[in-house]
């Protein structure tokens, strides 16, 4: 009975909602409706230790140093991460780096998650260093085992590492067994053996933790038919599992609805909870510790938010919103690493020697002896810094408050945030016009036309049209914030799909005399470029004679060339050119010849001049008498090109 009033009253404090923290804060934040109180909010702070011991100090929003996991427990994350490697030290005991996070990392991690009120979600790699979709590298020690003994060794080690956690007090909520497990795990690359370990692992959870959720991790949503594969292998091996998680870098991991959708299913079918295991955003494009970061300013990431901390706060919102509302069985959110920061050298030399020391960069040098092709090669420090809800000196960015924002929402006058980069493509014949409004991304996300001032001079005008080919970034001002312009000034081709790769309408083929084949063919080993061209075949003699052509659309004034490829052979003779016609009437041509596979023939049209209002027709006229197994070809690469 004691008991059971114990419980009860247990029970009712679980219940009792959150004190309700009227928080200030610059940050806009849209409620997030439905949010359960008992939404997991982790964060992997697996390299906290190691980054303290290299002299880190995080600090509290008031500015006074502050225990990290208190910091995080304050706003509202109620979830530590943390990895284990099984044995992340090379003979002579140096870390191999990434925290050097073995067993005792996470029992001083979990003891401090514990003591601020937070639960651990312990994540077993089951390897001495990172394991992931591209690595699952066996311990050390287990080298060599048949999968009956490797199974025992993951059974006994888990136990080990559970029961040392929980003789050190730790509130342990959720242990995952192998992390990104797709197809590999612990050096198996079979499913068969895979599974035995998976319900190793999570046997020896439900004897130390029954209570404990049991996940499995794995990555790449965005792989087509892949989750399923894998839920529907655990289902077939009855593996014990509670919660299906997956990783999600919205740089690479494919868009929210497919991710929601996704998880979904597999909730649905297999009646598992889901969950998203790792992400993170970038709040700054520059990195902090003289280390290289996997995500950087470049151009070539598809960026859903600016790289700012608001764009991080609103990432984290859209990915809670997603997997709360839009998400069958969805149980939270963990963000990888959020407290992995700058040693704070002022050099690459100064911090490698901490990152040697205390283990506080992704890799050591030592991690040499584990893994030499990787690791012992690119050893170095942190590539996240720029992701992280700290900023280089340990103080706490806006972003950081999100969680506890989010439940309440922080709706407050919209601001501009970012600007919109602008790209231009500019024909080097034809003046640069510069937009004289550019996007604010607003603080919601929403995006708003304002007055933009660019830094651009006649000089470098006239330079950037007499240099030829050449990509440029014109920079500018606007509501008190750097604008960017990218600018390509190229020899603009005034056709559409110049490459036959989007089957325009726009090109219009006249088959005079009947041919075999006529069409628009998908094949890049006969293309010029892309994947497809124009092709043509016919077996009897006499029977090739057409046309190709394409009517430009809203063609300036001006003076022009046309420029078309082609290829082919056993054409015996032929009368084949390229031409422009002004208002019907041919105004410049060039012939063409056939002449053997792969030697492209390219014909360039003398320059014709046009009105705007002229209709302007460019095309190949194609007759072939054919040779032999009759004549065939392949015209790709269609020109339309202004002059001086
Ligand atoms: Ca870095």
């Amino acid at each position: 009975m004691k008991m059971f009033c114990l419980l009860l009253a247990l029970a009712l404090l679980a219940a009792l909602p959150m004190a309700a923290v009227a928080e200030e804060s610059s940050l806009y934040v849209k409620k997030v409706e439905n949010l359960p109180e008992d939404f997991i909010f982790g964060m992997d702070a697996s390299c906290v230790p190691a980054l303290e011991a290299s002299g880190v100090k995080y600090y509290d929003f008031d500015g006074s140093e502050a225990d990290v996991y208190q910091v995080l427990a304050d706003n509202g994350i109620n979830y530590i991460r943390v990895r284990i490697w099984n044995d992340p030290f090379n003979s002579e005991g140096k870390g191999y780096g990434g925290g050097n996070c073995d067993i005792a990392n996470a029992v001083a991690i979990g003891k401090r998650a514990t003591a601020s009120g937070m639960k651990l979600l312990v994540n077993f790699h089951y390897s001495d260093f990172w394991a992931d979709p591209g690595k699952q590298m066996v311990p050390k020690a287990w080298k060599g085992m048949d999968i009956e003994q490797k199974t025992e060794a993951v059974y006994q080690y888990t136990l080990n590492c559970l029961t040392q956690l929980k003789e050190a007090g730790v509130d342990v909520g959720m242990v995952q067994i192998g992390n990104e497990t797709n197809n590999y795990m612990c050096g198996e690359k079979t499913w068969f053996n895979i599974q035995y370990l998976m319900q190793a692992g999570a046997k020896a959870t439900r004897e130390v933790f029954p209570q404990a959720l049991v996940a499995l991790h794995f990555a790449n949503p965005e792989k087509v038919g892949n989750y399923e594969t894998y839920a529907k292998k655990m289902d077939y091996y009855q593996v014990d599992y509670d919660v299906f998680a997956s990783s999600y870098y919205p740089y690479w991991h494919g868009s929210m609805e497919n991710l929601t959708n996704t998880l979904s299913a597999i909730a649905t079918t297999y009646g598992k909870k889901v969950m998203v295991m790792e992400t993170s955003y970038a709040y700054t494009g520059a990195d902090t510790d003289f280390n290289g970061n996997t995500i950087g300013d470049g151009g070539a990431i598809e960026k859903a938010y600016p790289f700012t901390v608001q764009g991080q706060a609103n990432h984290l919102r859209a990915l809670t919103d997603a997997i709360v509302n839009d998400t069958v069985n969805g149980i939270g959110v963990v963000y990888w690493e959020g407290t992995w920061i700058s040693v704070g050298g002022q050099s690459w030399e100064e911090n490698h020697e901490k990152w040697e020391t205390y283990g506080s960069g992704w890799a050591s040098s030592y991690a040499a002896a584990y893994d030499a092709a990787d690791a012992g090669r690119y050893y170095g420090g942190c590539a996240v810094d720029n992701q992280a809800l700290f900023d280089e000196h340990g103080k706490p960015l806006e972003s950081r408050k999100v969680f506890n924002l989010m439940r309440e929402g922080n709706e407050i006058p919209l601001m501009a945030d970012a600007l919109e980069d602008v790209t231009i493509i500019c024909d080097l014949n034809a003046p640069l016009a510069l937009p004289e409004t550019i996007n604010a991304v607003m603080t919601d996300d929403s995006k708003q036309a304002i007055p933009v001032i660019w830094d651009f001079t006649g000089e470098m005008d006239q330079q950037m049209h007499s240099s030829g080919v050449a990509q440029y970034i014109i920079t500018g001002h606007a509501g008190g914030m750097e604008a960017r312009c990218y600018v390509s000034m190229v020899e603009y081709n005034y056709l559409q799909d110049y490459s036959f790769e989007e089957q325009s309408p726009l090109w219009q083929i006249t088959d005079l005399k009947k041919a075999d084949e006529l069409y628009i063919e998908d094949k890049k080993t006969d293309s010029l470029t892309g994947t497809r061209h124009m092709h043509f075949w016919s077996a009897a003699k006499d029977s090739v004679e057409f046309t190709l052509e394409q009517k430009a659309q809203n063609l300036p004034g001006g003076k022009y060339r046309f420029t078309v490829s082609i290829m082919g052979g056993d054409a015996g003779k032929t009368d084949i050119y390229a031409y422009a016609k002004v208002n019907g009437e041919t105004v410049a041509s060039a012939p063409m010849t056939i002449t053997s596979y792969g030697n492209w023939d390219t014909a360039v049209t003398p320059d014709f001049t046009c009105e705007a209002t002229d209709e302007v027709v460019v095309g190949v006229y194609v007759k072939c008498q054919g040779a032999g197994n009759g004549a065939w070809g392949k015209i790709d690469d269609a020109l339309l090109n202004s002059v001086k």
